[in-house]
């Protein structure tokens, strides 16, 4: 009797595709936690009001740094005119951030930003789940997000 093998039903999502997820699912909370009631948004560096589908995800310190990339007082929503074309506008961010956060708040971020970090499969699945939990509690809250 032969054996015949099984299709692997679970396809083990790769470590990129997991960042990837994370990335979405905190992008989406960063813009929907700062929403009002009508699901509009400010960009935190020139003001502009759009809906928070409108809006992206505006990293202070740079994505490529894992340390803070997905730390919710490094992102914030701006829109793209900010994020992209004024490449994140980063002396009205550091305005912003100092006057959330306090005076420390650009040096800490950027000190943070620096530390060597690696996250395994394992802390990043922790954090895509613990990312759609909030989320679903902000949509539950919130009526105007569909
Ligand atoms: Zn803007």
């Amino acid at each position: 009797m032969s054996q015949v093998k099984r299709k692997r039903k679970v396809r083990v999502k790769t470590y990129a595709s997991l960042k990837n997820a994370l990335d979405r699912v905190f992008s989406r909370w960063t813009r929907i936690r700062f929403a009002d009631s009508a699901g509009m948004v400010r960009c935190v560096t020139c003001g502009a009001a759009k809906h928070w589908s409108e809006m992206q995800a505006g990293h202070f310190q740079k994505r490529h740094y894992l340390a803070t990339r997905w730390h919710p007082e490094n992102v914030h929503p701006q829109d793209a005119a900010c994020n992209v074309f004024r490449s994140g506008a980063m002396a009205e961010y550091a305005a912003y951030g100092v006057n959330r956060y306090g005076m420390d708040w650009p040096a800490r971020m950027v000190s943070l930003s620096k530390i060597p970090t690696k996250y395994t499969r394992f802390e990043l699945q922790q954090l895509i789940e613990d990312y759609t939990k909030r989320l679903e509690h902000l949509e539950q809250t919130d009526t105007s997000v569909a």
